[in-house]
């Protein structure tokens, strides 16, 4: 039986052949991620051709993610390449790019000096290393105090916590990339660094400029995009709870609680959810993650997110394929335990309310009926996805005739899609719903099938039919 949430693997170095590809599609993966922070666009080229490559082998649709940079900060040149921060000294941070020194650097972010404000934390390789601004005058440099030292090396990420950047919500190299994208068969493309549902809506707006249909994830990892959540959810087509740098711009212990928050929202407001960064880290080098790692997943799972993502462990990873097995183990255990003690859930969102009605309808029939599947005919994927959030403990079969849809819904919790021509008749979707039951072993005869349509067939948003079907 398959699983019903949704892994994603991101691509680097480990996977470069195809075959690796091949062996993660066949351990469970569905959803690929290529990072616009590492390689050049020839490599990211190979990538998605391998990627449809195996997708036409194996006959499977699977959905592509591009990660866009997002306006990152970086440390600027440092004299040496690394210099060290001693616990009580002053560094001043200033706008024009230098050759650092201990006491003076420079960061990738020239408007860093007009943003911050004194009181302000500056946090430097991903946290390790703490510095407080304490004047913000004369106006091109900061002058901050080293809360926490160590050694600073060229390169190294800048988080901002307390500060509201107004700087734009994509660099010159992300409209670069996105225009490149746009071009190219991504399903889905995520902007880091959100810090509302507006940096969501340019995403979006570029992406529709240049023809590109390709849904827009946002990655919540920074406090002000939680503080603009609804709004970011109600933008986005999906949430990825990027906990790598979340747990640098938040406090720490806090991040469970926000992804809990994040995905319930999510589950809330019919949108996919994503839970990303050091779900499995140890397999990077190990073939067996720690109990803890093992731990994170299931939670991940019980916290009703659609997807787990795996970063480092499939892109650098001594085990890709392996990891995504593992992945794929510890989700299925924990939806097992989930079917028989997870609470129904109420869908609040849906563009056309009929949808949300029936969707609650489908629950109360599965809680009624022996139910082995749920089948739907949807034209842009949305029923599914509706479907979905409920949450149904048997499979949703999404018949789409939409390529680019049924690619998108391998993001869908416990949707299982396939492309298919719309029939003459309603009628005939119900043998449709058979055969692709049958031919995945989600059903037998003699069950019973949930099968949703419209009536006209294939216009979006007019999901009306419910029948409840027994296969002969
Ligand atoms: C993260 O920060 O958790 C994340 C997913 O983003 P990236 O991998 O691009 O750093």
């Amino acid at each position: 039986m398959l699983i019903r949430t949704k892994i994603i693997a991101t691509v680097g170095p480990a996977c470069g052949e195809r075959d690796v590809l091949r062996r993660m599609v066949q351990a469970g993966c569905d959803v690929f991620r290529v990072n616009f922070s590492h390689g050049d666009d020839e490599q990211r080229e190979r990538f998605l051709t391998d990627i449809r490559a195996v997708e036409r082998e194996l006959d499977q649709p699977l959905a592509v993610m591009a990660d866009l940079c997002g306006p990152k900060i970086r440390v600027g040149p440092i004299a040496g390449g690394s210099v060290l921060l001693a616990e009580g000294q002053r560094v001043v941070i200033q706008r024009e790019p230098l050759e650092g020194r201990a006491d003076r650097i420079s960061t990738t972010l020239a408007e860093l000096v007009d943003c911050v404000a004194p009181g302000d934390a500056v946090l430097l390789d991903d946290g390790r290393l703490r510095l407080v601004v304490e004047e913000t005058d004369p106006p091109d440099e900061v002058r901050c105090r080293v809360v926490h030292g160590g050694v600073l090396a060229v390169g190294k990420g800048v988080n901002l916590p307390d500060t509201k950047l107004n700087i734009p919500a994509m660099t010159e190299k992300d409209h670069h990339d996105a225009a490149w994208i746009a071009e190219r068969d991504f399903d889905y493309v995520a902007l880091s660094f959100v810090q509302s549902g507006d940096d969501v809506l340019l995403l979006k707006s570029i992406l529709g400029d240049s023809g590109s249909d390709a849904h827009v994830v946002a990655k919540i990892e920074k406090p002000q995009a939680l503080a603009d959540i609804e709004q970011i959810v109600r933008t986005a087509d999906a949430i990825m709870v990027a906990r790598g740098d979340l747990g640098v711009e938040m406090d720490l212990p806090a991040v469970p609680m926000a992804q809990k928050r994040i995905a319930g929202l999510c589950r809330r407001s019919g949108k996919p959810c994503i839970i990303a960064t050091q779900m499995l880290e140890s397999m990077t080098h190990a073939s067996q993650p720690t109990r803890a790692e093992v731990s994170d997943v299931a939670n991940a799972v019980l916290d009703h997110t659609d997807a787990v993502m795996l970063s480092g462990e499939t892109a650098i990873g001594e085990y890709p394929a392996e990891t995504v097995a593992m992945m794929d183990g510890i989700v299925r255990r924990t939806e097992e335990y989930h079917d028989e003690t997870a609470e129904p859930v109420r869908v609040t969102y849906a563009p056309a309310r009929t949808t949300a009605a029936l969707a609650g309808a489908v629950g109360e029939i599965i809680s009624r009926e022996e139910i082995a599947a749920v089948a739907v005919f949807t034209a842009t994927g949305t029923t599914a996805r509706v479907m979905s959030k409920n949450r149904p403990p048997v499979p949703i079969l999404a018949l789409c005739p939409d390529e680019r849809a049924v690619r998108r819904m391998r993001l869908y919790y416990g949707v299982q899609p396939m492309r298919a021509d719309a029939p003459e008749h309603t009628r005939d979707v119900l043998a449709m719903a058979e055969d692709f039951a049958l031919s995945i072993g989600a059903a037998e005869r003699g069950q019973k099938l949930l099968v949703l349509s419209g009536r006209p067939i294939d216009q979006p948003g007019r999901t009306n039919t419910l029948v409840v079907h027994t296969i002969e």
